[in-house]
Parts: structure tokens; sequence; C-alpha cells
């Protein structure tokens, strides 16, 4: 299905050179910002994620913050794992309390213990 912009169709869709180039020369493409050739020769430049266009690609590279704030949303998604371990986190906090319970318990029980060897005669712990 042909991709149109402006009403014409898009003849190629390539990466644009950037007006920079890199510190050993080779030539500097934004993979983000597509430079698009539209039918009847007529260039445009467009965002990789969506459909938005604009004649000057300066304008193209604020749009791109758009997205990132995308990502963002999706890390906000995946905060759902972080529910899961902070359930985890909980249930390990009942468990440790759960556990403290039952230490109460065994010392109460090792304190009877003595005091019944004591009230037998045992002569202390040994
Ligand atoms: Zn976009």
């Amino acid at each position: 299905m042909p991709r149109i912009v402006n009403g014409r169709r898009v003849i190629t869709d390539e990466p644009t050179l950037a007006p920079i180039a890199a510190r050993n020369g080779s030539p500097v493409y934004w993979q983000q910002i597509r430079t698009l050739v539209l039918d009847g020769g007529e260039v445009t430049y467009g965002c990789a994620h969506c459909d938005y266009t604009n004649p000057n690609p300066a304008s193209v590279r604020p749009h791109l913050n758009r997205h990132r704030k995308d990502k963002k949303t999706k890390a906000a998604n995946g905060n759902d794992s972080v529910a899961q371990v902070l359930a985890q986190l909980a249930k390990l906090d009942e468990i440790a309390k759960d556990r403290d319970r039952w230490k109460q318990r065994a010392q109460k029980a090792e304190r009877d213990l003595r005091a019944i060897r004591r009230a037998i005669g045992g002569g202390g712990d040994a």
C-alpha cells in the first residue's frame, strides 16, 4: 500500500543526512528522521514512528521527543512487574512476621523447658 503525504505518493523513504559529519568524516544519518521524496519531486521529512511530516527536518527533531515519552509510558506499563515484585516483597514480609511469631514461640518453649528442668532439679542447661 503506497504511503501518501500531502496528497502525493512517497517515492523514497530514506534516513536523513545530518548537516554534521562524524568525527572520522563519515556522514551521519538520522534514522528517525526520514527523507521522503514525493511523487513530483517534492522533498519533505517524516517521523519514523508515525505519520508526522514537515518540510523542515529541524522541526522533526523536537517532534521525536513525543515518542521518547511514549517509551516512558511503556516503561510505566513495565511497572506491572515492579508491582509484582512489591507484592512478593509484601508476601516475604508476611513470611518474616510469621517466622518471628514462630521464633517467639520457640524461645518461649525453650524458657519453659529450662523452667521445667530447674523444677525437676536437672541443674541448669547441662
Ligand atoms: Zn512521530
